[in-house]
């Protein structure tokens, strides 16, 4: 109808019944995904893709497996197999529903020495290259951005120890102490003096170490010079920033090839990214992709956004969303479980306007659900759509293959306590498979086990970033070693014999030579000090409850940092915790019925209903109608030697008046009376609030509880820090084991703890 005959009658349709790409077998499996999607949402219901014979039969092959990892490698052995027949890396695509996969399998592939192309924004956000460049950006737009700031200060750039951060921290802390007494109460909302402008005043910060007065010198330099470079187009500024930062120069160093070269091509890749993209409206400004990359960080749930890989001969790794159009000999589609292929949870749901298209307005506004007034059916109705989507989706990642389809799933990924449930679209695969006799099967485990396999295995995958550049000190022309060679110089006379030309270039070359060596020398001094590792001097107020509860617990958070499991209690606490803030700036929702949670069912299985409890809970407090004199309240507080870092959730009350200091507790324990100490001493000293004016407030959502307690005696809490602090300082890290071993994330390999659990289990 849109493209009428000359005449007026409308043209014939002619639709296209062959598929020219994937082979019979290919296709049929996609038939069976997209089988039961019902006919008023089928375009044209009566289509059935033809193959064309050309293309052969095709092959699939269904598996499940225990884990992610053992998923992650099988895929990886088997493109090394498919390369040994004569296939080329690039005609090999791994799509995945999410770019979670997309570690495991990079890591999977690094094992096995093969090219690797990560495809699309979202993957690359996550590689360590990729995170530190836009650190830069960060820093540069921001100059709130102190996450990034940090990141980039204590890096392997600049080096600057916490306790010199710290001193111009204190500068920013004072400033701001003294723009808060002047203050009146109009002005509650200004900005705090931020590190960034203390960083533009260095003059005044006293105490710094030479070396760090120097490096905090060139980084201010630094930023001024690439704030100059930001008025460049994004792509060009951020290419100054790769430039200009010598991480090229680093990946040239690190002795760990295959990983160097996948990461030059991450940057390539993202670069890539930068110069495709294009704000909806108005300019292509640093602050605009900033935006655009914070959006798409947050969004796991993706729309349709086809990119076209480079023609390099790698793997291509992408999510399904942006692999529309492509089409490969060889297609991996992993992570086939419940949970992440289908992913039930409902993205865009009409109960929160404003952060999607109302359904109204929407192309698809004829088939969605819509609203009859029963909010749980309304939902269950938006969630049997969603698998309709979802189908939609497997059915693109399984058609964008030619020759070979490989589809499978697993029950443990990542760091989850609790396994995924098998994928329905699995089991329809299985199921076809097993009936027609067109696709291999491997059925794998049938129960998942009561724990997950994968637990310690990022442990072993810690590494520093940007990696070992630290060439060997061995040296067949100098026997005691090149450092040694290079800091002493050779004879004179041998480089006075040089050419001229050649002795400007030597010279060059040696100085450059002697300052590695140098630098070299220093870090392996530094390394080799009795003890090895270096506490820190900055402990965040979550390091100080957790040393004075198990000091070990402490060390391998803190000092031998180990990876932490995120399981869904944390989930569900961080995701509350955010709920409460943006209430508190007023962004609370229209509809309180709306489950906007990122957590999928099964990991909120065996506590149902938990979040709303938790939300409800908050609404029934004291607090729910009152919005607070500051929320998520960030302070470092010096205590002797060192400082202490918190975030302090909610303070109440006016400016001169007294004061509640409140922390959501949304777990079922008792909470440390530690915490709320610390934070009460930092209302005393840094905001300068009267002791009996301090009110502190454990509001504990889960038993609808709120403790209450006054500030006590400030002298006597900072002297029980600093026992603390000075135990920390004096390296005592033994392990006092207790009930709270059971919730310990390390006790799968401690010893003390796993004793204590067992004889008292
Ligand atoms: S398992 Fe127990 S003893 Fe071991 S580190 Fe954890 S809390 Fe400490």
């Amino acid at each position: 109808e849109r493209f009428p005959r000359s005449e007026g009658s409308p043209a014939a349709r002619l639709p296209l019944y062959t598929n020219f790409r994937s082979g019979a077998r290919i296709l049929a499996a996609a038939d069976t995904i997209i089988g039961p999607i019902p006919d008023a949402q089928r375009p044209d219901p009566d289509k059935e893709l033809r193959p064309d014979p050309a293309n052969g039969e095709g092959e699939v092959a269904v598996a499940r497996h225990m884990d992610e990892w053992t998923e992650a490698r099988s895929i990886a052995e088997r493109v090394v197999a498919l390369r040994a027949t004569g296939a080329a890396w690039s005609d090999v695509a791994v799509l995945c529903r999410t770019s979670r996969l997309f570690g495991l399998l990079q890591r999977a592939f690094d094992e096995h020495d093969v090219p690797v192309e990560i495809v699309g924004l979202a993957g690359l956000l996550k590689q360590p290259e990729v995170v530190e460049v836009l650190a830069y950006a960060r820093a540069v737009h921001d100059p709130k951005a102190s996450v990034a700031l940090a990141r980039i200060l204590l890096g392997p750039r600049y080096r600057v120890g916490f306790k010199d951060l710290a001193l111009v921290a204190r500068l920013a802390t004072h400033e701001s102490k003294l723009m808060l007494e002047y203050m009146t109460e109009d002005d509650v909302e200004a900005e705090p003096f931020l590190f960034a402008e203390a960083l533009e005043r260095l003059d005044e910060v006293e105490g710094l170490s030479d070396q760090a007065r120097t490096r905090l010198t060139a980084f201010r330099d630094e930023l001024r010079a690439l704030r100059q470079e930001a008025r460049k187009p994004v792509g060009e500024f951020l290419g100054e920033v790769i430039r200009r930062i010598g991480i090229l120069d680093e990946l040239d160093a690190d002795l760990d090839r295959p990983r160097a070269l996948g990461a030059r091509r991450n940057l390539a890749a993202f670069l890539d990214e930068v110069h495709a993209f294009e704000p909806v409206e108005g300019e292509l400004t640093l602050r605009a992709f900033l935006d655009y990359v914070d959006a798409v960080e947050e969004l796991d749930k993706q729309d349709w956004a086809p990119v076209q890989p480079s023609d390099e001969d790698s793997v291509k790794v992408m999510t399904i969303h942006v692999a529309k159009g492509l089409e490969f000999d060889h297609v991996f589609v992993p992570g086939v479980a419940h949970g992440y292929l289908p992913n039930p949870t409902i993205p865009q749901n009409p109960a929160e306007r404003g952060k999607s298209l109302d359904f109204e307005l929407q192309g698809d506004a004829k088939v969605l659900p819509s609203f009859d007034g029963n909010v749980s059916r309304f939902k269950t109705a938006l969630a049997a759509q969603e698998i309709v989507e979802e189908r939609r989706t497997a059915y693109v990642a399984l058609t964008r293959a030619r020759r070979t389809l490989s589809v499978s799933g697993a029950f443990w990924y990542g760091d989850n306590n609790m396994p995924k449930k098998p994928s329905l679209f699995l089991d329809e695969l299985m199921a076809w498979g097993a009936s027609t006799g067109s696709a291999s099967i491997q059925h794998g485990p049938e129960e998942p086990g009561h724990e997950n396999p994968m637990l310690g295995l990022r442990q072993g995958f810690v590494r520093p970033w940007p990696g070992p550049a630290r060439p060997d000190d061995a040296d067949a022309l100098f026997p005691g070693g090149w450092r040694a060679a290079a800091i002493d110089g050779i004879q004179p006379s041998l480089v006075e014999a040089l050419p001229v030309a050649d002795r400007a270039a030597f010279e060059a070359l040696a100085a450059e030579r002697r300052a590695l060596a140098a630098h070299l020398r220093e870090r392996e001094a530094l390394d080799a000090r009795p003890g090895g590792e270096r506490p820190p001097t900055t402990v965040s107020v979550g390091g100080v409850v957790d040393y004075t509860t198990c000091p070990k617990r402490f060390y391998w958070t803190s000092v031998r940092p180990l990876p932490r499991f995120s399981g869904p209690a944390a989930r569900i606490g961080t995701e509350i915790h955010r709920w409460i803030e943006r209430r508190a700036s007023g962004q609370g929702q229209l509809l309180e019925t709306d489950d906007a949670i990122d957590l999928t069912h099964e990991e909120l299985a065996g506590d149902p209903g938990r979040v709303e409890r938790l939300r409800r809970s908050f609404l029934a407090s004291r607090f729910a109608g009152v919005v607070p004199l500051f929320a998520e309240r960030a302070f470092l507080l010096r205590v002797g030697a060192f400082t202490v870092s918190g975030r302090i959730d909610a303070i109440y009350g006016e400016p001169a008046g007294p004061w509640e200091v409140v922390d959501w507790k949304t777990g079922a324990g008792i909470a440390a009376p530690m915490q709320l100490e610390l934070y009460g001493l930092a209302c005393v000293e840094i905001w300068g609030k009267a002791p009996e004016d301090v009110t502190l407030s454990y509001c504990y959502l889960a038993k609808d509880e709120v403790v209450s307690q006054p500030m006590g005696d400030p002298a006597e809490v900072r002297a029980r820090v600093e026992a603390s602090l000075e135990a920390i300082g004096a390296g005592v890290f033994d392990p006092i084991p207790g009930a709270w071993c059971t919730h310990c994330d390390f006790k799968g390999f401690c010893d003390v703890g796993r004793a204590w659990l067992a004889a008292n289990a």
